[in-house]
């Protein structure tokens, strides 16, 4: 595996191979959800390259960025590991200079939300990811459903700029008690660890109460809210593909989103009705 820190040394190498590259962007502290990304673009491509860069400008001020959890060494290895062909690990002077040309996430999908209590952290994940595909220029690009808010964001920037990359959504993995895995969930006690499962079976029920005939979003989130409690709430709620809102229920047009702070730490899931 070769490891490279520097943009454009990375950028012209790539340039020099004629093949498929699958690009698998992260914050690092790599899980099992993330060795999904990579696998799922081995299969795909000649070669898989992985970045590692916990991008500041998508913290605001007083988020986690100084505690968010680095694994430099072990993520290394499970590249390795994986059979990822190159591990790009930028440094954030590398990719930003003081007088930066800025995307700007969309007015209203950018700030409802998770852009409703971050504003500005889905101008950050755009730009950073805008750079790294221009930097990589992969064929194929794979995110994960889990952050499904940054999936719709950046497959709106790929179509809106015209941009040449296939965007490849893969599926949320998750501990075996239903828990999405999250670099996150390493903040969590033991005791806040069983309250996130309250996120997962809110969720279950949502996918069960539509089984069973309930289609109301008002009626769903109710109860969903009702699971949730005590935890601090940001959002629940039911939207189409396109991000709007439902009164009703669209089976297999529908998506619920949840968000929740757990002690410190927020999380957030979801899942297609
Ligand atoms: P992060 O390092 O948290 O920025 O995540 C990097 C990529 O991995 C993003 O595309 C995430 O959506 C994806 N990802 C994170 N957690 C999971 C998970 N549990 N299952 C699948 N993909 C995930």
């Amino acid at each position: 595996m070769k490891i490279i820190s520097n943009p454009l040394e990375l950028k012209k190498y790539l340039q020099t191979l004629n093949v498929t590259i699958g690009f698998v962007p992260t914050m690092g502290a790599l899980h099992e959800g993330h060795l999904s990304l990579i696998k799922e673009a081995k299969r795909n491509n000649a070669i898989v390259v992985v970045s590692i860069f916990v991008n500041p400008t998508q913290f605001l001020k007083g988020e986690d960025l100084d505690k968010y959890p680095r694994k430099d060494d072990a993520d290394t290895k499970v590249c390795e590991l994986s059979g990822v062909d190159i591990l790009f690990f930028p440094h954030a002077k590398d990719i930003y200079t003081e007088d930066e040309v800025s995307i700007l996430c969309p007015k209203v999908r950018g700030f409802v939300l998770e852009g409703f209590s971050r504003p500005g952290h889905f101008n950050g994940v755009l730009t950073v990811v805008n750079k790294l595909l221009n930097i990589v220029s992969p064929t194929n690009a794979y995110f994960g459903k889990k952050d499904a808010q940054q999936l719709h964001l950046i497959k709106l920037m790929v179509e809106q700029l015209f941009m040449r990359v296939n965007i490849i959504e893969v599926e949320t993995m998750r501990e075996n008690d239903g828990l999405a895995m999250s670099s996150r969930n390493v903040y969590l006690s033991k005791e806040q660890r069983k309250e996130a499962l309250k996120i997962s079976s809110s969720l279950k029920t949502a996918f069960s109460m539509v089984s069973k005939g309930e289609l109301s979003t008002c009626g769903i989130t109710k109860i969903m809210r009702e699971i949730l409690s005590p935890l601090e709430i940001f959002y629940v709620v039911i939207l189409d593909r396109k991000f709007h809102t439902l009164k009703k229920v669209e089976i297999g047009n529908s998506i619920v989103l949840v968000e929740v702070k757990v002690g410190e730490t927020r999380l957030l899931d979801n899942m297609w009705l």
